[in-house]
């Protein structure tokens, strides 16, 4: 399909999960598609990829569809873990929300993959594919736009290429460097807190249940999967610093501390990690044949476990205003298809920014009023199976 003056109709720059995903995604509707990568595609054999780490992702049930309809979901199940009810509660206060996948009439919740197994797969599907040219490490250096097409130039090994398409996609992640280059304003919110990673094991079984803990120094998520739980702990910089240089005893009675006995003793810690939180929103996604997608156009903390889902919906949406494109003759990387593309997208991306940035920093008062208040209103919120089914609805992708 590409034209005349074209060698490939889409590059995509960023083979991060979002990347891929929307190689495998172009290449099904016959596009052809060439996907650069920085990374070495050693990294993903040897599961060191920044991209594909060992954080545990919660895939809600709108994903998972997704999945499903790539292929990939087949191989991803047997590697999951169900999640049949969430806890929400306050760390040394009253009143808490219990959801349950029976009471909701749903069979399931969500489920809780690693992230290293999906990136896996996917780098898989991506390098087998006959349409889809994988270029790694290739990093993109300048990119120049026309009326008719873009043109894109990487540097593969200390040599200069270039190719010409009809659409770049810039899925390179929270610090793009494509958005840089196209000068696209971004707004940053640093919240001045870091969540360390680590997988906890406990005395109790999680039997299937994600505990998410409002703190005063922050939210702390604990995903079950398999006989363990992934750990997702907000602190404020100085004190997460802390806690990352101290021994696994004490951090192990910190933790215990700040989540409570309702999975008995924590009895192992693995290795710890740790990410900075901020939010990044970009109004403006596009630009002279650019679109940005996944975590390039919008980074939310990974407390609320949805970065990934929302790139995903983006990925539907783009397949969409592409297809409409197609049927009606329009240029694929014309401002009117992106512009689409945009306007369908930014609601739910707006939605996804709030109700994270509302989960980092309601629970940041710590004050007895305010804290009564929050107790009231979680009472609320647990007896009413509406209310739950509308954050069932937002939570869960659809
Ligand atoms: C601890 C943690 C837990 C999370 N939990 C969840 C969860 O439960 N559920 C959920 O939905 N989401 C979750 N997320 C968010 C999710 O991981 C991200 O939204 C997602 O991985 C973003 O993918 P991406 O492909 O957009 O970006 P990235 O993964 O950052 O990929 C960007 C890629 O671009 C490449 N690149 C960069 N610059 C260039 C260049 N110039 N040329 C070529 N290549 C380049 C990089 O090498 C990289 O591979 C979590 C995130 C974290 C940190």
């Amino acid at each position: 399909m590409a034209s005349e003056t074209t060698d490939c109709d889409v590059i995509i720059v960023g083979g991060g999960m979002v990347g891929l995903a929307t190689a495998l995604s172009l290449a099904s509707q016959d596009y052809r598609v060439h996907l650069l990568e920085a990374g070495e595609p050693q990294q993903v054999k040897t599961d060191t990829h920044p991209s594909f780490d060992d954080r545990t992702l919660v895939v809600n049930p709108a994903s998972q569809l997704f999945w499903e309809k790539l292929g990939v979901w087949s191989e991803l199940a047997p590697h999951s873990t169900v999640v049949n009810s969430v806890h929400v509660s306050q760390n040394g206060r009253f009143g808490a929300v219990r959801f349950n996948h029976d009471a909701m009439h749903v069979p399931h919740l969500a489920h809780v993959i690693e992230a290293r197994v999906l990136g896996r797969l996917l780098w898989e599907k991506v390098y087998r594919h006959k349409h889809i040219q994988l270029t790694a490490p290739a990093k993109l250096t300048h990119f120049t736009a026309d009326e008719k097409s873009i043109q894109v130039h990487y540097q593969q090994d200390a040599q200069q290429k270039n190719q010409r398409a009809l659409l770049l996609l810039a899925a390179d992640g929270a610090r793009s460097f494509v958005r840089e280059q196209l000068n696209l304003p971004t707004i940053t919110k640093n919240y001045h807190r870091t969540a360390i990673i680590a997988n906890v094991a406990t005395e109790l079984s999680h039997h299937q249940c994600a505990y998410e803990r409002l703190t005063a120094s922050g939210p702390m998520a604990l995903l079950p999967f398999h006989d363990r739980l992934g750990l997702v702990w907000t602190l404020p910089q100085e004190q997460a610093k802390q806690m990352l240089d101290t021994d696994d005893a004490t951090f192990m009675d910190a933790l215990q501390h700040a989540m409570g006995h309702r999975l008995g003793r924590i009895t192992r810690v693995g290795q710890r990690s740790s990410y900075p939180l901020y939010r990044i929103t970009v109004p403006q996604q596009y630009k002279s044949r650019v679109l940005l997608i996944g975590n390039a156009a919008h980074t939310v903390s990974p407390v609320s476990a949805q970065g990934l889902n929302l790139g995903v919906r983006g990925i539907q949406r783009l397949m969409a205003a592409l297809s409409d494109a197609r049927k009606q003759n329009h240029d694929i990387g014309s401002d009117l298809v992106l512009e689409a593309y945009q306007q369908q997208s930014w609601p739910d991306q707006q939605r996804i920014l709030q109700y994270t940035d509302d989960l980092m920093t309601w629970f940041k008062l710590d004050v007895p009023v305010i804290n009564g208040l929050r107790g009231l209103g979680m009472l609320a919120v647990d007896s009413s199976l509406l209310l739950k089914k509308q954050f069932y609805r937002l939570a869960g992708g659809f």
